[in-house]
């Protein structure tokens, strides 16, 4: 058995604290789409481990090709050297994104994506001889990682300002979106965000924030056409425009990536979380080639194990895979069954409204839920399910069977019946 004791006094687990550990479940394996609990009890994932597992677990082709490159070499340095894993992915990743986008940079999470995209920004304008810039935009309700740059874009009420916000720079927040994705658009909706950037452009290095999805903020889906115009107003300012596609990308949303809902691409691109299947943390950085040729000094980042060989080649597998299979009707056919496996709670007296999009399906609780409390009892149910807030939500793995999927949904409808009535 393992030494769960151990655990609870010595290991810090996400965003949890020790004096008071959270709940864990000690997990032993992971096969398809189903974790296996020391106790043999197997759970219906319904989180693919936070966005990244979307090809499920223990996944042969993945597999081969972690153990291929472990004979060849797990890791080198990527100063002085390079290797065919790193250029292999660098071009399928401009092989699927907008031709625009030509220049790739590997970082090792998507917090630090989020650093390097911003002080590509920055040092791009510095070299521009734009001096009076010195903040970035964003969406209120957003979430970009946690680490200091990413954290200071974070939502300022509901991310970790109010424990940091003495060592945060100060950047300018905007209403966040409001139009959902399936509403009819009103120019309106743009207002906030085009008084914003006339007023603050010149002190502006660049916009950032989640397209399509606030993850983390609230699982909201809004309407491609603020991309649209956010692109248009970026231009017309001469602002530089990042999009954090670290939850998004791969497919999730039914596209590619989420900003193909709107045919606009950023001049700065994060990816991350699925970017190797699940398998290894590795996220990258793509820009325009204005962006990356544009700096008249090197660009101040390289990470030890930037590029990492193994993590490389198993997001290209992890790539082959997704283009191999039918990954856009596999997402059509996860957000039909999700739309009506969770369909009945929204007649439930807690429940305040449903949504769906592509692989991803949310209950939005009318208040806060417990935690530890849901997941045990969902834990009961045999599915994993990790609500926060007032959020219960699912992505699975896009290789989900209709009848997982049923019973995920039907354990949200129970669960939600037993706690919330
Ligand atoms: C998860 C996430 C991050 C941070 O990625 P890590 O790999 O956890 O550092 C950044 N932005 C978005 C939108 C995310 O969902």
């Amino acid at each position: 058995m393992m030494d769960i004791q151990f655990d609870k006094e010595h290991l810090w687990h996400p965003y949890t604290n020790l004096s008071e550990p959270a709940l864990t479940f000690p997990v032993v394996s992971a096969q398809g789409v189903r974790l296996k609990l020391e106790d043999g009890r197997e759970l219906i994932d319904g989180m693919s481990s936070w966005w990244a597992c979307i090809h499920g677990y223990n996944v042969p082709e993945l597999n081969a090709a972690l153990k291929n490159q472990s004979e060849l070499m797990s890791h080198v340095m990527f100063g002085s050297l390079t290797h065919e894993p790193a250029i292999r992915l660098g071009k399928q990743l401009l092989e699927i994104n907008h031709e625009s986008l030509q220049q790739v940079f590997f970082a090792d999470s998507g917090s630090v994506a989020v650093e390097v995209a911003m002080k590509m920004a920055a040092q791009y304008c510095y070299a521009k001889g734009q001096h009076d810039k010195k903040r970035f935009m964003t969406f209120r309700s957003g979430y970009h990682g946690d680490t200091f740059g990413a954290m200071s874009v974070c939502d300022p009420v509901n991310g970790m300002h109010h424990i940091f916000s003495r060592l945060l720079n100060q950047h300018i927040f905007v209403d966040p979106p409001r139009c959902a994705f399936d509403d009819d658009w009103d120019d309106k909706h743009i207002e906030p965000f085009k008084q914003a950037i006339a007023e603050h452009h010149h002190q502006i290095f660049a916009v950032i924030f989640e397209p399509i999805v606030q993850g983390v903020g609230g699982m909201f889906f809004y309407h491609p056409e603020y991309l649209r115009q956010i692109r248009m107003l970026c231009d017309e300012y001469d602002v530089l425009l990042i999009f954090d596609e670290i939850a998004t990308g791969f497919g999730r949303t039914g596209t590619l990536f989420a900003y193909q809902h709107a045919n606009v691409a950023p001049d700065i691109l994060c990816l991350g979380k699925a970017l190797t299947g699940g398998y290894l943390t590795l996220s990258a950085v793509l820009c325009h080639t204005d962006i990356g040729r544009g700096m008249d000094n090197n660009f101040m980042h390289g990470p030890t194990f930037m590029a990492n060989p193994l993590a490389c080649a198993v997001a290209s597998a992890s790539i082959d895979l997704l283009m191999k299979r039918d990954w856009r009707n596999q997402i059509l056919l996860l957000e039909k069954q999700l739309k009506e496996g969770l369909l009945p709670c929204q007649s439930l007296p807690g429940v305040k409204r449903i949504r769906t999009l592509g692989a991803i399906g949310v209950v939005e609780m009318i208040k806060s839920v417990d935690t530890d409390d849901l997941v045990a009892a969902f834990v009961e149910e045999g599915v994993w399910i990790r609500p926060f807030a007032h959020l219960i939500y699912v992505m699975p793995p896009y290789i989900m069977q209709a009848e997982d999927v049923q019973h995920l949904c039907k354990s949200i409808y129970r669960v939600i019946k037993k706690r919330y009535p």
